[in-house]
């Protein structure tokens, strides 16, 4: 299997397939990363209010795999924003994880009600100056949140990490993302099975002709629009078989079938109203 690697408005690259480990239980993660690792997964998502950061350092430190073939993204929690805070909290991201770097740094949120999204961008870019990350950017930023970073600052995000799906494709975003070369990561890219995607005629369809599962016709739609994703799983037959995406093609008549269920579903929180 060869992930590929796309490159971001910084010059670094990032593997457009990885692990997220969202909701994996702190207890399980190192045993459950070290199983990706082992599967050939070689960008792991996680976060500091995942709480499970360590585990994920600790199947870095086992596996033996150079750290120059990793790509580890961690995020910045809203508690944490404002020049003042966010420097403990990387730092203390960076010790949970038994790194001296990361390779992608994430405001979480941007909670405009706090507005320190600003300044706490401006202390992403000292970060990535200072070598304890290689790229910076966001996560759920809508438009207008984007805007006033590249009208406020100097630095356009590498990435834009916001939930997407089919039946939440957010289209427009992702138009005025490509348009200033900012990469879209997809999160809950299955929609958190909170609605039912795999029985969606479109995805059963594709799921059948192609002899895989909808999970896997799913993964191949976003890969196939350039989004970058990182499915969740616990299960290790399931981690190994979101890997296992790049041994068919969809037709462009089956993704023009999966787009066409997009109808502004959101399943997680709206980054406006998020509190
Ligand atoms: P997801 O869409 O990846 O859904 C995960 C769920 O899908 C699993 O719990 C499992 O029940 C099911 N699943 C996974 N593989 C399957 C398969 N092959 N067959 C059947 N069911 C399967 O949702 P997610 O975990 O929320 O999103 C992925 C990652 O995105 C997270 O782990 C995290 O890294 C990131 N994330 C970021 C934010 C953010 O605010 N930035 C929010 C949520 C998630």
């Amino acid at each position: 299997t060869t992930v590929p690697l796309l490159t971001l408005n910084d010059g670094h690259t990032i593997p457009q397939l990885g692990y997220g480990v969202f909701k994996v239980d702190p207890g399980e993660t190192e045993r459950l990363v070290s199983t990706a690792l082992e599967v050939g997964y070689r960008h792991i998502d996680t976060a500091a209010v995942y709480g499970n950061e360590e585990g994920v350092g600790r199947a870095i430190a086992a596996s033996g795999i150079p750290r120059d073939e990793l790509f580890i993204t961690t995020k910045l929690w809203n508690s944490e924003q404002g020049s003042e805070r966010a420097r403990g909290a990387i730092e203390a991201s960076l010790e949970r994880l038994g790194l001296d770097h990361v390779d992608l740094y994430l405001i979480h949120w941007p909670r405009p009600d706090l507005d320190l999204y600003v300044q706490t961008w401006q202390q992403l870019e000292s970060f990535r100056g200072e070598g304890l990350t290689r790229s910076i950017g966001v996560s759920n930023f809508h438009r207008p949140h984007l805007e006033r970073l590249l009208a406020e600052t100097d630095t356009v995000p590498a990435v834009d990490q916001i939930e997407l799906h089919p039946a939440f494709a957010q289209r427009d975003l992702r138009a005025f993302a490509g348009d200033r070369d900012i990469r879209i990561e997809a999160w809950g890219p299955l929609g958190q099975g909170k609605y039912d995607l795999f029985g969606e005629d479109a995805v059963a369809a594709a799921a059948a002709a192609h002899g895989v599962t909808p999970a896997q016709v799913v993964l191949r739609w976003h890969l196939d629009h350039g989004i970058i994703v990182f499915p969740k799983s616990s299960t290790p037959e399931r981690i190994a078989q979101n890997f296992d995406v790049f041994g068919f093609d969809l037709t462009a008549d089956e993704v023009a079938a999966i787009d066409a269920i997009d109808r502004g579903q959101r399943v997680g929180a709206d980054p406006d109203a998020a509190t």
